[in-house]
């Protein structure tokens, strides 16, 4: 009984949360004509394309004030700015657990308005900072959203996502059982679990919340070139408010007060941007330290 009340408790909260509300018809016509007419090769416009974004939680409280940007495909693009100014909000958006108040979000060209939350969501991948490890084994808990995944494919993610040290590590590698009551893993091992995972998904676009926040046992270099081979495979997004994660990225987009401010390469913004390079200074200052941001005002 015991037992059985705590799974109860568990399925009770799941059964408890507000259902989404139902997406609005996809009107067709207007589908048809956000393309331009002619030939059109995949991969022509960007893979995500924020307009003017204008998002608030509450009445009268806008988080997002505009908000502008393009992941062209195949290419690795980085959102920065500190705490608090609407990052994940954006995210929140492009997963369509929101819509925004004015401007559009595009898919390939198309406006997410015309299509429906599943259709938006099918090219989409995200690891957030809440990363989460089911009780199975190593193997499970990478194939689990597609579960026909060859062992070809399991190993191109376990590469990709730099797993091979965690299989050599764990007794019975991939057969091993992690999660409750299994081998735990750290929260940068989770974190590159869930990596793998989202790649063995193939996406064409790749959300990265924070991933430095737990992706630390990658060092620095490694983590480059993380994001360089994965975003041969898809579009990528990464949210940083550690520029030493960003820095290579081949465009970062700053995000002030809820409003796209800057965007460039890392030297073009040292130049060209204060806030970013009043970010890039305090990270300086507690080089290795904690989050800037996370302790706002305070300095050595
Ligand atoms: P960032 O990821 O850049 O730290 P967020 O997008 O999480 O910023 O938050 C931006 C602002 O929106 C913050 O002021 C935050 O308190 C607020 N916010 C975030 N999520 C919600 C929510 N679900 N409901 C109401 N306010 C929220
Ligand atoms: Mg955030």
């Amino acid at each position: 009984v015991q037992r059985g009340m705590g799974a109860y408790q568990r399925i009770d909260e799941a059964l408890r949360l507000p259902v989404e509300p139902t997406a609005p018809p996809a009107p067709r016509d207007r589908t048809s004509t956000a393309r331009p007419a002619g030939p059109s090769l995949p991969g022509e416009q960007p893979a995500l394309a924020l307009h003017d974004v204008h998002f608030s939680y509450a009445p009268g409280r806008p988080v997002l004030r505009g908000v502008s940007l393009a992941v062209p495909h195949r290419r690795y693009v980085a959102l920065v700015g500190r705490s608090g100014a609407g990052k994940s909000t954006v995210f929140a958006l492009v997963a369509r657990f929101y819509e925004p108040d004015a401007g559009a979000v595009f898919f390939d060209g198309r406006p997410a308005a015309s299509l429906t939350r599943e259709e938006c969501r099918r090219g989409i991948a995200v690891v957030d900072q809440n990363t989460h490890v089911i009780h199975g084994t190593l193997r499970e808990n990478i194939a689990y959203a597609v579960p026909g995944a060859s062992e070809a494919d399991i190993r191109r993610v376990i590469e990709l996502a730099r797993l091979e040290e965690v299989v050599d590590r764990l007794p019975g590698g991939l057969s091993a059982v992690i999660g409750e009551r299994g081998s735990t893993l750290s929260g940068g091992e989770r974190q590159r679990v869930a990596l793998a995972r989202a790649l063995l998904a193939r996406p064409s676009l790749l959300l990265l919340d924070e991933p430095t926040s737990h992706l630390d046992a990658i060092n620095e270099s490694a983590l480059t070139t993380v994001m360089k081979d994965i975003s041969q495979e898809c579009a990528l997004l990464v949210i940083a408010h550690r520029l030493s994660t960003v820095q290579h990225a081949d465009h970062i987009v700053v995000l002030q007060d809820g409003r796209t401010t800057a965007a460039g390469s890392h030297e073009e913004l040292l130049s060209g941007s204060v806030l970013y390079r009043e970010l890039a200074e305090s990270q300086m200052l507690r080089p290795g330290g904690e989050p800037y941001g996370a302790a706002p005002g305070q300095s050595r």
